[in-house]
């Protein structure tokens, strides 16, 4: 990948600072050592994006990462990657655990899979419901989720938060909110444009 991806890793060892606190100081105070668990099997053939801020609370300031990074442990959940507005991405959960990003979810069909946290890989783009996104979040997305192909060997399905916790998952009883993440200003024509671009650079490489 071009760019770095920086760990900010979810558990109480991390003694990066994240205002007042550690991270560590964050995660040790939900009562757990880190914000993830194992998986229950090998497949992870699934990348769910969300968008996360602070809005409520720092209406002002939304996007600061001191600011959103407490509301994980405040949540109880967790991510394993997070892109800034300026295209810094963050390593929250390494991918072979699985993170809590879904809740209660199920796969359109004809996948239909249930739980999808056991076999995804989640990524949040700091975003609000009105923000809409920046041309170097879809970028650095796109890079990313090529790279997450290539580690893995294979090519990923990509769903919304809002496809698989969304009103199907409500009326079947897996939840009872509605997730609306990451929206209709995420525009999945371009992502999927400068994710194709990532994936044809790279066959081209292989054939030269
Ligand atoms: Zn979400």
């Amino acid at each position: 990948m071009g760019r770095k991806i920086h760990d900010l890793l979810l558990q109480s060892s991390n003694s990066k600072r994240c205002g007042n606190d550690t991270i560590g100081d964050l995660v040790a105070a939900t009562g757990k050592k880190r914000l993830w668990s194992d998986r229950a099997g090998d497949v992870v053939d699934v990348i769910v994006i969300h968008y996360i801020s602070a809005v409520e609370r720092f209406p002002d300031d939304p996007f600061c990462l001191d600011h959103v990074i407490p509301l994980f442990a405040e949540y109880g959940a967790s991510s394993h990657y997070l892109i800034t507005r300026r295209g810094a991405v963050y390593r929250l959960v390494p991918d072979q655990f699985k993170a809590w990003h879904c809740g209660g979810s199920i796969m359109p069909q004809p996948d239909g899979r249930r739980n999808v946290n056991e076999f995804s890989i989640g990524i949040e783009l700091l975003a609000t419901d009105t923000s809409g996104f920046t041309p170097t979040q879809y970028r650095l997305l796109g890079m990313l989720c090529h790279t997450i192909e290539q580690s893995r060997g294979v090519l990923m399905t990509y769903v919304g938060h809002e496809q698989v916790a969304g009103t199907g998952a409500v009326e079947m009883g897996l939840r009872s909110d509605c997730k609306v993440d990451p929206g209709l200003l995420f525009d999945w024509k371009r992502f999927f444009r400068d994710l194709g671009r990532y994936r044809r650079n790279a066959a081209d490489k292989l054939q030269k």
